[in-house]
């Protein structure tokens, strides 16, 4: 059994209340963490230590900041093996998936790194009268709260340029996979963090990220995770002035037009709607085909999905692992019978696997579905899970209505060859991110994040900078 403690001022502490929570290896059914629930008194330790390491850490040249940060992202790929073998366990994602993920992890760490020492304000002269320039100051304490689909990924992605910024950090992983973010602490250790800078507090969202959110002396919030979540957190913290960061849910359209190159639209679409289970937010869930390929696509992705590996995530061969926990698998396999009550006809899968060895897992079979409007809930609420609803259209109006027609708005993909039509659907589409001809083709210095329903703000680059610091006019006349 593996205890999952709090990391408080450099040193891993149990947590005030004595509790701890189980936590699952989704491929087994199995508990093998004991995870600290965190109540708001250690939230308070965190700030406390916080509140002590940030003069230094902000007064720390951005040289020296760098060499810290870099020295994490170089010991994060030190030990991937070890963190990817614990991701896998931890949330049921492949191990080849979760390597990359860790180099992910890495980078994250190192990209920040870079962005410690490059960062730059503006400043604007004023006529012959003056001149102003731009302080941008590290906000202070801050929150980061991430979920349990790319545990480590989403983690680092937040602290690393809360850290690289010049702020300390209180930090809450998602109760469901805290293993490598628990694991990181020692790594950050080991790269001279000082103590208080990072803090890492585990337990469920409603009590220990609540006191996060609530904490007076946390002056930001940066969250990733469910809409309604986002929405609860909104507002506890917009009343007390907060700055906020919300990725949140997604439906995102996948749209298929009839000159695209079919070949690599399918290859791209099995990855696009299953990777990591379908539990990413970035995953089209729904698979908008021109009626000219309907017939050829379908055939074509059926042929390569039912060939799809479910199981051992520690199988190479795998292609689908575990869902990441009892609720979720129960909540995925719930809509699938709502498709089925709403009219839908099942392609391939739609039910739970049991595959030999691991029977006690939460599996299900990548699900492909047709013939169901684009109006209905399975298509525009959030599955989170390797289901993925197949819906023919005639024109760029048409599907532009339905690819627009959901709450959300994260991101999109689109497949044709006529570059006119990508830059139309490109303006038209209500999407924080656009991808052409491609999927998930990430630039860490590209603004990330969605419109609508799909969160606030934007993270990546210099969005993740800004967000983290605060801007201060100074006019100086001349
Ligand atoms: P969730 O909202 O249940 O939990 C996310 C995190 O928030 C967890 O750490 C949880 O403990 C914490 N939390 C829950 N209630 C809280 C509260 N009252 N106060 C403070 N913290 C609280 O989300 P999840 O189920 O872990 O993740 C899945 C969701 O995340 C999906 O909707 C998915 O689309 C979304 N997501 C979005 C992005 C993006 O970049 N937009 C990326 C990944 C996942």
């Amino acid at each position: 059994m593996i205890t999952i403690n709090h990391f408080i001022n450099g040193k891993y502490v149990a947590p005030g209340g004595g509790e701890y929570l189980d936590g699952f290896n989704p491929a087994t059914g199995e508990v093998f963490t004991k995870i600290a629930n965190g109540t708001a008194h250690d939230v308070q330790m965190a700030v406390d230590a916080a509140k002590s390491a940030l003069p230094a850490w902000k007064a720390m040249p951005a040289e020296d900041r760098f060499r810290i940060l870099n020295a994490i992202a170089e010991g994060i790929e030190t030990h991937i093996d070890e963190l990817a073998l614990a991701e896998s366990r931890d949330q049921g994602k492949p191990l080849w998936l979760s390597k990359s993920e860790m180099q992910r992890a890495s980078q994250n760490f190192r990209f920040f790194a870079t962005a410690a020492v490059q960062f730059a304000s503006e400043s604007h002269q004023t006529d012959t009268r003056a001149i102003n320039y731009t302080l941008r100051q590290p906000v202070g304490i801050v929150g980061c709260i991430s979920p349990w689909n790319l545990p480590l990924y989403l983690f680092t992605w937040k602290i690393a340029p809360a850290l690289a910024a010049g702020n300390c950090v209180v930090a809450k992983p998602s109760e469901f996979t805290p293993l490598t973010a628990h694991l990181l602490c020692e790594i950050a250790n080991k790269a001279g963090l000082p103590p208080g800078v990072l803090n890492v507090v585990h337990g469920l969202g409603s009590t220990c990220g609540q006191a996060i959110v609530e904490h007076p002396e946390i002056k930001a919030i940066s969250f990733t995770g469910g809409t309604a979540t986002g929405k609860h957190i909104a507002s506890v913290a917009a009343p007390m002035f907060k700055k906020l960061s919300l990725e949140l849910g997604g439906k995102n359209p996948n749209i298929i037009f009839d000159d695209a190159d079919l070949t690599e639209a399918v290859k791209t679409s099995v990855r696009s709607s299953f990777l990591n289970q379908g539990e990413i937010c970035l995953c089209g869930s729904r698979v908008f085909v021109h009626t000219g390929v309907y017939d050829a696509f379908k055939s074509a992705l059926l042929q390569e999905v039912v060939k799809m590996q479910v199981g051992d995530p520690f199988d190479d061969k795998t292609r689908v692992g575990a869902i990441v926990s009892k609720p979720h698998f129960e909540k995925v396999l719930s809509y699938i019978d709502l498709a089925r009550q709403e009219g839908g006809t099942i392609l391939c899968g739609g039910q739970e696997v049991k595959p030999a060895g691991f029977e006690n897992g939460w599996f299900i079979a990548p699900t492909i579905i047709e013939g169901l409007s684009a109006a209905c809930r399975t298509n525009t609420e959030e599955i989170f899970g390797p289901v993925i609803t197949l819906i023919p259209f005639e024109t760029e109006e048409e599907v532009l209505e339905m690819a627009n027609g959901t709450a959300y708005g994260l991101a999109a993909t689109l497949w044709t060859s006529d570059l006119k039509r990508a830059h139309r659907m490109a303006e038209a589409l209500q999407s924080g991110i656009v991808w052409v001809n491609c999927w998930l083709l990430r630039d860490l210095r590209t603004p990330f994040g969605g419109v609508k329903q799909s969160g606030v703000g934007r993270e990546g680059g210099w969005e993740a900078m800004r967000f983290f610091t605060e801007p201060k006019n100074v006019c100086i006349a001349y």
